[in-house]
């Protein structure tokens, strides 16, 4: 694999902003996000292209707190903190465990703490963590998809047993659990199996304890994606396949479900009605309810 990382410093995270989300009773919540700069996954899911904003080498104790302290003054008021890493927050490699109690610290003020993690590594230091924290721990996992050939063919490294393992252990110790959902991962092409093994794979979830679930549309952002793209295995997403899946996820009412709107510039395939397309995803993400879709004299994609 070529290395395209980005350049990164090591004590300064590569992104903050602010947002917001509803909470479980759709109250509105502000959130300071903050992307770390870290240790690079050792996982390698083949779709994977969040390696290209990490470091090759484990992170330094206190550079992670330098971090924190960074963007904190440089953002506004919010009561959920989301600190991403661009892999696993509970791999000692990227986020060492010395710097817990510093983390722990530095966002005593927040009322939730998100953090992604593999479930793999949901164990031990997920639940001393929690303890530590004065906030409340949700840890998001990236389930991908539940269709049973794909699921395999993107070396998650987990199972489907693994997965419920992990939930049942974060439900256990008073953790909260949001899932990651793929639409379009590699390997499965047609539009309407797509939608469909989205909203099974977010059923899913919320069968397993998940309290929200996030559905990102895939990305040709890596080689491996690149190459299945030319094959005919693998095609982006359309904007209308991610709105059907929103609404339709939103109607099953198994927990609160958003629909990526972080990266979706790709997906534009209509200059008139782009926008307004993407604010009204942003706003069924914050009322949880589906507005009338925006009328274009496009072919709608
Ligand atoms: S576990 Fe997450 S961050 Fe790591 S390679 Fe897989 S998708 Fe990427
Ligand atoms: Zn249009």
């Amino acid at each position: 694999m070529t290395d395209q990382r980005n350049t990164l410093q090591p004590g300064i995270p590569y992104h903050f902003l602010h947002e917001q989300e509803p909470d479980e009773k759709g109250n509105l919540q502000e959130i300071n996000t903050i992307f770390l700069t870290n240790k690079g996954c050792a996982f390698n899911c083949v779709m994977c292209d969040l390696w290209k904003n990490t470091l090759t080498n484990p992170t330094i104790p206190g550079d992670i707190v330098n971090q924190i302290d960074y963007a904190l003054p440089r953002l506004p008021e919010a009561q959920w903190i989301k600190l991403y890493n661009n892999g696993n927050f509970f791999d000692p490699k990227s986020i060492p465990p010395p710097d817990y109690a510093g983390i722990a610290e530095r966002i005593r003020s927040y009322r939730r703490l998100v953090v992604e993690n593999h479930p793999k590594l949901c164990g031990k230091s997920c639940v001393e963590f929690n303890e530590i924290i004065s906030g409340r721990l949700e840890i998001g996992m990236g389930l991908e998809t539940v269709h049973p050939d794909i699921f395999p063919r993107l070396k998650k490294q987990f199972t489907f047993g693994d997965f419920k393992q992990a939930t049942r252990f974060l439900k256990e110790h008073g953790i909260d659990i949001r899932v990651f959902i793929l639409l379009n991962p590699p390997f499965l092409t047609d539009r309407d199996e797509n939608i469909k093994w989205a909203l099974r794979s977010i059923e899913f979830a919320f069968e397993n304890g998940a309290g929200c679930c996030a559905v990102i549309a895939t990305r040709p952002g890596n080689e491996f994606m690149e190459e299945r793209q030319r094959e005919g295995r693998y095609v982006p997403p359309t904007l209308d396949a991610l709105e059907e899946v929103l609404e339709r996820a939103l109607d099953l009412h198994g927990g609160r479900v958003f629909a990526d709107t972080w990266d979706i510039d790709f997906l534009s395939r209509c200059p008139h009605c782009f926008q307004a397309r993407k604010e009204r995803l942003r706003k069924m993400n914050l009322d949880q309810k589906t507005y009338p879709a925006v009328a274009c004299g496009c072919s709608g994609e």
